[in-house]
Protein backbone atom coordinates (compact mmCIF):
# COMPACT_ATOMS: atom_id res chain seq x y z
CA UNK A 1 0.00 0.00 0.00
CA UNK A 2 2.95 2.14 0.80
CA UNK A 3 3.89 2.09 -3.11
CA UNK A 4 0.81 3.03 -4.07
CA UNK A 5 0.41 6.28 -1.81
CA UNK A 6 3.65 7.45 -2.92
CA UNK A 7 2.93 7.03 -6.47
CA UNK A 8 -0.47 8.93 -6.54
CA UNK A 9 2.01 11.86 -4.89
CA UNK A 10 4.31 11.54 -7.60
CA UNK A 11 1.44 11.59 -10.38
CA UNK A 12 -0.38 14.56 -8.59
CA UNK A 13 -2.28 16.39 -11.07
CA UNK A 14 -4.53 19.53 -10.08
CA UNK A 15 -8.10 20.12 -11.05
CA UNK A 16 -9.10 22.14 -14.07
CA UNK A 17 -10.83 24.31 -11.52
CA UNK A 18 -7.65 25.15 -9.19
CA UNK A 19 -5.27 25.47 -12.66
CA UNK A 20 -7.91 27.88 -13.97
CA UNK A 21 -7.49 29.97 -10.23
CA UNK A 22 -4.14 30.23 -10.46
CA UNK A 23 -3.88 30.89 -13.76
CA UNK A 24 -5.94 34.12 -12.81
CA UNK A 25 -3.44 34.71 -9.78
CA UNK A 26 -0.57 34.81 -12.39
CA UNK A 27 -2.07 37.02 -14.56
CA UNK A 28 -2.73 39.55 -11.28
CA UNK A 29 0.71 38.44 -10.36
CA UNK A 30 1.72 40.05 -13.55
CA UNK A 31 0.84 43.38 -13.36
CA UNK A 32 2.80 43.55 -9.40
CA UNK A 33 5.55 45.71 -8.89
CA UNK A 34 7.70 43.31 -7.62
CA UNK A 35 7.25 41.55 -11.02
CA UNK A 36 8.29 44.20 -12.64
CA UNK A 37 11.18 44.26 -10.50
CA UNK A 38 11.64 40.30 -11.47
CA UNK A 39 11.77 41.16 -15.27
CA UNK A 40 13.95 44.32 -14.91
CA UNK A 41 17.02 42.64 -13.82
CA UNK A 42 16.76 41.87 -17.56
CA UNK A 43 18.31 37.83 -16.44
CA UNK A 44 16.74 34.12 -16.88
CA UNK A 45 16.17 32.64 -13.65
CA UNK A 46 16.99 29.83 -15.02
CA UNK A 47 20.21 29.98 -17.33
CA UNK A 48 21.36 33.49 -16.24
CA UNK A 49 21.21 34.43 -19.59
CA UNK A 50 21.01 38.42 -19.77
CA UNK A 51 17.50 38.51 -21.61
CA UNK A 52 16.18 41.82 -22.78
CA UNK A 53 12.47 42.41 -20.13
CA UNK A 54 10.39 42.08 -22.97
CA UNK A 55 11.43 38.51 -23.67
CA UNK A 56 11.33 36.97 -20.04
CA UNK A 57 8.41 35.52 -19.57
CA UNK A 58 7.06 34.22 -16.14
CA UNK A 59 7.06 30.32 -15.65
CA UNK A 60 6.03 28.22 -12.79
CA UNK A 61 9.01 26.24 -11.21
CA UNK A 62 6.43 23.92 -10.27
CA UNK A 63 3.91 23.90 -13.42
CA UNK A 64 0.45 24.70 -12.30
CA UNK A 65 -0.86 21.17 -13.49
CA UNK A 66 1.57 19.34 -11.15
CA UNK A 67 -0.60 21.93 -8.26
CA UNK A 68 2.26 24.38 -8.26
CA UNK A 69 0.59 27.75 -7.09
CA UNK A 70 1.03 31.34 -8.18
CA UNK A 71 3.22 32.57 -5.88
CA UNK A 72 6.35 34.73 -5.05
CA UNK A 73 8.14 31.74 -4.58
CA UNK A 74 6.88 29.79 -7.61
CA UNK A 75 7.29 32.31 -10.11
CA UNK A 76 10.14 33.34 -11.68
CA UNK A 77 11.56 34.91 -15.05
CA UNK A 78 12.32 32.85 -17.98
CA UNK A 79 13.88 33.45 -21.47
CA UNK A 80 11.50 31.75 -24.02
CA UNK A 81 14.54 29.12 -24.83
CA UNK A 82 14.39 28.08 -21.10
CA UNK A 83 10.28 27.81 -20.89
CA UNK A 84 10.10 26.00 -24.23
CA UNK A 85 13.00 23.63 -23.15
CA UNK A 86 10.60 23.26 -19.59
CA UNK A 87 7.50 22.79 -21.27
CA UNK A 88 8.77 19.84 -23.74
CA UNK A 89 11.57 18.27 -22.00
CA UNK A 90 10.58 14.91 -19.10
CA UNK A 91 11.39 16.13 -15.58
CA UNK A 92 14.60 13.98 -15.65
CA UNK A 93 16.03 15.64 -18.74
CA UNK A 94 14.94 19.09 -17.30
CA UNK A 95 16.66 19.14 -14.60
CA UNK A 96 19.87 17.60 -17.05
CA UNK A 97 19.30 21.01 -18.83
CA UNK A 98 20.05 22.91 -15.50
CA UNK A 99 22.69 20.96 -14.09
CA UNK A 100 24.53 22.16 -17.49
CA UNK A 101 24.44 25.47 -16.49
CA UNK A 102 25.33 25.12 -12.91
CA UNK A 103 28.96 23.47 -14.09
CA UNK A 104 29.32 26.68 -16.86
CA UNK A 105 28.57 29.01 -13.85
CA UNK A 106 31.09 26.70 -11.20
CA UNK A 107 33.78 28.61 -13.03
CA UNK A 108 32.73 32.38 -13.10
CA UNK A 109 32.56 34.45 -10.28
CA UNK A 110 29.69 33.81 -8.36
CA UNK A 111 29.21 37.39 -6.71
CA UNK A 112 27.24 38.52 -9.94
CA UNK A 113 24.07 36.15 -9.43
CA UNK A 114 24.17 36.41 -5.61
CA UNK A 115 21.33 38.90 -5.36
CA UNK A 116 19.08 36.91 -6.86
CA UNK A 117 19.24 33.40 -5.20
CA UNK A 118 19.28 34.83 -2.21
CA UNK A 119 15.80 36.64 -3.41
CA UNK A 120 14.39 33.60 -4.21
CA UNK A 121 15.11 31.73 -1.52
CA UNK A 122 13.33 33.94 0.62
CA UNK A 123 10.63 33.81 -1.41
CA UNK A 124 10.36 30.12 -1.06
CA UNK A 125 8.03 28.59 1.79
ZN1 LIG B 1 17.02 30.98 -20.02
Amino acid sequence: MEFYSNMSVFLVTASPESVRREKEKARALRKTQWWQRQVSKGICYYCRKPTPPEELTMDHVIPLIRDGKSTKGNVVAACKTCNNQKKYLLPIEWEAYLRDFSAEESTKEKYNWKDQSEGNRDGRM
